[in-house]
C-alpha cells in the first residue's frame, strides 16, 4: 500500500497565500518573471501552484505549472525539455501576485482550490477509483494526487533534473480541468531532492 494524498477540488484560497489552487494569478517570489514559450516566444498560461509538504522545510515549498496554450499542440507543451511549459519550484510563504502580460493565452478561465487529502491505497487510479465511488458523479471532484507513485499512461518519462543530472522526484499527477487540457490525459509534475528551484511537467493521453 501507498501513503498519498488526493487533491480535491475546493473553494479558491485567498490568493497571497501559498496554497493549492488551479487558476487565477501565480505567487511568485523575488524577481521571477512571466515565463514565454520557448517555441513560440509567447508568454505561457498560468496553470496553477500545488503546495508540497516539505523535505527541505516544515513550510514545504510550492510548484508552480506554466504551459504554452497560443498555439495549442504547436509548442510541444507536452514535453518536458521542449521549452512550451514551465514549472517554478520555491519557497511556501505569502507573497505578491504576479501580473500576467498583456498579450497571449495566460490565464484559465476558471479557478478552484485544491485541498490535499491523505489517502491508503494501492495506488493513484485505486485512491481515485474509490474516491469516485464513495462521493459520486455530484461529489467533490479528485482533480489529481501528490506523491506516491506516477500512473503513467504511457511509458516511465521521468525527467532528469539540469541541476544534478539525476532523476526527479515525482510530485503531483494532475487530471484536465474545466478549461486545462491535456489532449484527454494527465500531467506528471516533478522537483528534485537537490533543491533545484526548476521543476518540470510531462503530459501524456
Ligand atoms: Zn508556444
Ligand atoms: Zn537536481
Amino acid at each position: 500500500m501507498l501513503d498519498l494524498m488526493l487533491l480535491i477540488q475546493a473553494p479558491v484560497p485567498a490568493l497571497t497565500e501559498p496554497a493549492s489552487r488551479i487558476g487565477g494569478a501565480p505567487l511568485a517570489d523575488g524577481d521571477r518573471v512571466w515565463p514565454h514559450c520557448a517555441r513560440c516566444d509567447g508568454p505561457m498560461q498560468f496553470l496553477g501552484q500545488l503546495r508540497a509538504p516539505g523535505a527541505k522545510s516544515a513550510a514545504g515549498h510550492l510548484v508552480t505549472m506554466f504551459m504554452c496554450q497560443n498555439n495549442p499542440g504547436m509548442c510541444e507543451e507536452w514535453d518536458a525539455e521542449a521549452g512550451g511549459n514551465a514549472v517554478w519550484i520555491q519557497p511556501a510563504r505569502a507573497g505578491s501576485l504576479l501580473a500576467a502580460p498583456t498579450r497571449g493565452v495566460t490565464r484559465l478561465a476558471s479557478s478552484y482550490g485544491l485541498e490535499a487529502v491523505a489517502v491508503t491505497a494501492s495506488g493513484y487510479d485505486d485512491a481515485f477509483g474509490e474516491w469516485r465511488a464513495k462521493h459520486g458523479a455530484d461529489g467533490r471532484r479528485a482533480m489529481g494526487g501528490l506523491f506516491g507513485e506516477p500512473s503513467w499512461i504511457q511509458a516511465d518519462e521521468t525527467p532528469a533534473c539540469d541541476a544534478c543530472r539525476q532523476p526527479m522526484r515525482f510530485v503531483a499527477q494532475l487530471e484536465e480541468g474545466p478549461d486545462m487540457n491535456f489532449g484527454g490525459g494527465c500531467a506528471y509534475v516533478f522537483d528534485c531532492a537537490c533543491g533545484a528551484d526548476r521543476g518540470k511537467m510531462v503530459w501524456q493521453q
